[in-house]
């Protein structure tokens, strides 16, 4: 059991919230029980996770994708009224973190995607990831297997993964430097290209995509939104349940985008 405030002021140092120009508020958005005894973490706060955290009887649930987002309808209508109704009706707390669980070397998205697909990222000289994009959240790297060809990597993504990627480019050719960004990061695929990247991942795939990949011979894949970015949170539950003393399970909710 911890308190809520001490569970908070553990994951703001641990990554740090206040180094990211974000798109929402990080850290505990929702307001619930003093005390935590038992987390459920999550992708997205859906009305689903929701409902299985009850089930669990949780008292905390830990995101990626919270609420509050910036450009959103604020007033509480609709589903998010019911989202926001069934959490405070429980009174679980709910506690979310965007940009900073994307970006962690350790526990964020990018370095845990990069061990699912088998891709060493670039280091600078201190050790830190190589980045490129805006805001750095594209990381740079090469595969772990040598000469590792465009097909390769999609296959070990589809069994890593457990979802078929849309690559677009020459699956014979090699992957090269590989530069990836979980989630909805398709508009950084020219920064990408221009840091030199053959091959670009990430979670999604808009029209313009395909285009700038064939007119400049490079790879494009997309990967899956959830699929890419469900690896963060767990990694960072699993070092909640080692470090805190709480209980934490993982609810993978199968999502197709
Ligand atoms: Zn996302």
């Amino acid at each position: 059991m911890i308190e809520t405030s001490k569970l908070v002021a553990w994951l703001d140092q641990t990554l740090e919230p206040e180094k990211f120009t974000d798109y929402c508020p990080n850290g505990l958005q929702i307001q619930g029980k003093d005390q935590i005894s038992h987390i459920v973490t999550g992708v997205t706060a859906s009305l689903a996770l929701i409902e299985k955290a009850r089930e669990l009887n949780a008292d905390a649930i830990l995101v990626h994708h919270g609420y509050f987002w910036r450009n959103e309808n604020p007033t509480l209508q609709g589903q998010r009224l019911k989202r926001i109704r069934a959490l405070l009706e429980s009174d679980i707390n709910l506690i979310a973190y965007h940009l900073p669980l994307d970006a962690h070397p350790i526990f964020g998205n990018n370095a845990q995607l990069a061990k699912q697909l088998g891709l060493n990222p670039l280091r600078d000289a201190q050790g830190a990831p190589v980045t490129c994009g805006p805001g750095s959240l594209v990381w740079l790297g090469h595969p772990e297997v040598t000469e590792q060809s465009v097909r390769e990597l999609a296959g070990r993504i589809q069994t890593q993964l457990a979802r078929h990627p849309v690559v677009v480019g020459n699956f014979e050719a090699k992957a090269g430097l590989v530069a990836w960004c979980t989630g909805g990061a398709q508009s950084m695929q020219e920064a990408a290209i221009a840091a030199g990247a053959q091959t670009y991942v990430t979670g999604e795939i808009s029209e313009p995509n395909a285009h700038i990949a064939r007119e400049t011979g490079t790879t494009f894949i997309s990967a899956g939104h959830h699929a890419t970015e469900r690896y963060g949170v767990r990694a960072l539950g699993e070092e909640i349940a080692r470090q805190l003393d709480v209980k934490v399970t993982f609810v993978d909710l199968d999502n197709p985008a």
